[in-house]
C-alpha cells in the first residue's frame, strides 16, 4: 500500500485499519476482521520498518466503529493507543448495518425513513463526543440502493451544525468514484450546506488495494477545485 501512495505521488499516506470494541456486533467483529484493537501496535512496527525505507510520510490512524454505549471505553482505547487520529464511523446502528449486505426489504417506507433519522442522529452524537479528528463517509447510508435518496436536507444541517460546534471535521471520500463518477461522500449538496456552516474536510481515498490511490487522488482533486474546497491535515485537530 505504501508502494502504491508513492506511486500516486501522494507525499503522505494515513493507514485507518477497521477497529470495533462492539459487543452487540461481534459476530461482525470477527467476520470481517475488525480486531485492531489486538494489532495496532504490530502495524506500528510495521509502519516503523516502511517509514525508513520510503521518503512518503506515513500517518498512523484508526477507523472506529462508533456506538454512543461505547464512548467510554473508544476514550480509554484512544488515549492508550495515542494514534496520529482516529475517524470515527456509523457503520451499523439501531442493529443494523448500513452497508448493501443488509436487507431492508421488510421494512415499511416510514420505518425505513425512521431508520435514517436514526443513522443521522447517531452521526450527530458522534461528532458531540468530541472523540474523533474525522467523521467518515458522513452520508454513507446513500450507497445502499434501499437508503439511496432518503438523506434530506435537514439531516445535512443536522450534521453541518453538529460539525460547526466540534473539532470533528468530515473526510470528503472518494471510495465509489470507480464504479460512480459523481458518487462521493458527502454528496455534493451535503458539502455545500456544510460550507455554508464553515466546516472544514479532510480527504480519504477509502483506497483497500494499492491501484485504488491514483484514480482516487485524481478525483477528489477535481472535486475540490470544483468545490474551492481547501482540506485541512487531521493530525492535531
Ligand atoms: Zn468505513
Amino acid at each position: 500500500m505504501v508502494s502504491g501512495a508513492v506511486d500516486a505521488g501522494l507525499d503522505t499516506v494515513g493507514f485507518t485499519d477497521h477497529c470495533s470494541l462492539t459487543a452487540v456486533m461481534r459476530a461482525e467483529k470477527l467476520l470481517w476482521n475488525r480486531n485492531f484493537d489486538r494489532t495496532y501496535e504490530q502495524r506500528r512496527a510495521a509502519l516503523d520498518i516502511l517509514d525508513d525505507r520510503h521518503d512518503i510520510t506515513l500517518q498512523d490512524g484508526v477507523e472506529m466503529d462508533y456506538e454512543p454505549s461505547l464512548e467510554a471505553d473508544i476514550e480509554r482505547f484512544l488515549d492508550t493507543a495515542g494514534f496520529d487520529y482516529a475517524i470515527g464511523s456509523v457503520h451499523y446502528t439501531d442493529g443494523r448495518e448500513v452497508f448493501p449486505r443488509e436487507s431492508f426489504a421488510e421494512m415499511s417506507p416510514a420505518e425505513t425513513r425512521g431508520f435514517v433519522d436514526t443513522y443521522y442522529d447517531t452521526i450527530e452524537t458522534l461528532i458531540e463526543s468530541e472523540l474523533f479528528e474525522i467523521v467518515g463517509h458522513v452520508d454513507r447510508i446513500e450507497w445502499h440502493p434501499a437508503l439511496r435518496g432518503l438523506t434530506t436536507e435537514s439531516h445535512h444541517r443536522q450534521v453541518a451544525a453538529a460539525c460547526a460546534n466540534s473539532r470533528t471535521v468530515p473526510e470528503i471520500n472518494a471510495s465509489h468514484v470507480t464504479s460512480d463518477p459523481a458518487m462521493y461522500h458527502p454528496s455534493r449538496p451535503f458539502i455545500d450546506v456544510l460550507r455554508e456552516y464553515d466546516v472544514q474536510f479532510t480527504v480519504g481515498t477509502d483506497s483497500h488495494e494499492p491501484g485504488a490511490f491514483g484514480p482516487r487522488r485524481e478525483a477528489l482533486e477535481t472535486l475540490l477545485a470544483e468545490r474551492g474546497v481547501d482540506p485541512v491535515d487531521p493530525v492535531g485537530l
